[in-house]
């Protein structure tokens, strides 16, 4: 399992994250991409999480398609 995504600790948890416009994640058009992450315990009970989450997600897919 990879690190928690939001602090780097062990993971407890493991979420799917689904974008709700996959055609502004580089996406084709209808095909609706499914990102798995990893987190622990005291960052997915933080307000705020998903947020954080989410912007962490569009990150790291920019960076590995080269946008
Ligand atoms: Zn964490």
């Amino acid at each position: 399992m990879n690190p928690c995504l939001l602090c780097g600790a062990p993971p407890d948890l493991i979420g799917v994250f689904v974008p709700i416009d996959p055609g502004a994640w580089g996406a084709a058009a209808g095909k609706v991409r499914a990102i798995r992450y990893c987190l622990c315990d005291s960052c997915a009970v933080e307000p705020g999480a998903a947020d954080r989450l989410e912007k962490v997600i569009e990150h790291e897919l920019l960076q590995a398609e080269g946008v």
